[in-house]
């Protein structure tokens, strides 16, 4: 999860929270979605359903986190978008894991399928 910096004032807090819920939901509501740009450089992207094009923003993760939209560019500490990203790439690595732990498990029962530990006994 995206660590928050401890906030200073009730509005920091309030801030937070209602960023935190935000971002909670922005990519699987479908309103938003993001894509990778290489060299640690991501896009952000609203849906506009319409005929004017998608609004994008441009985030930053590593080593420190940015993104070209109004409020982060206002706070210099985050946005939605950060911590939706942060949140979706963190979830991303976690499936990956399994995918790889599983694979290995796999591939561990494939090599042992054929060999008879107690064959010499
Ligand atoms: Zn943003």
């Amino acid at each position: 999860m995206f660590t928050f910096p401890k906030p200073k004032t009730a509005s920091d807090a309030l801030r937070q929270a209602k960023v935190a819920e935000r971002a909670r939901t922005l990519f699987s509501d479908g309103s938003y979605y993001w894509y990778d740009c290489g060299n640690g450089f991501y896009g952000v992207a609203k849906k506009s359903f319409d005929v004017i094009p998608d609004t994008t923003y441009t985030v930053v993760l590593m080593p420190a986190v940015s993104c070209s939209c109004p409020d982060f560019r206002e706070h210099l500490d985050f946005c939605k978008h950060t911590v939706a990203l942060w949140d979706a790439l963190e979830a991303m690595d976690e499936e990956e894991q399994i995918e790889r732990i599983e694979r290995e498990a796999a591939s561990c029962e494939l090599e042992t399928t054929g060999c008879d530990r107690y064959a010499e006994f």
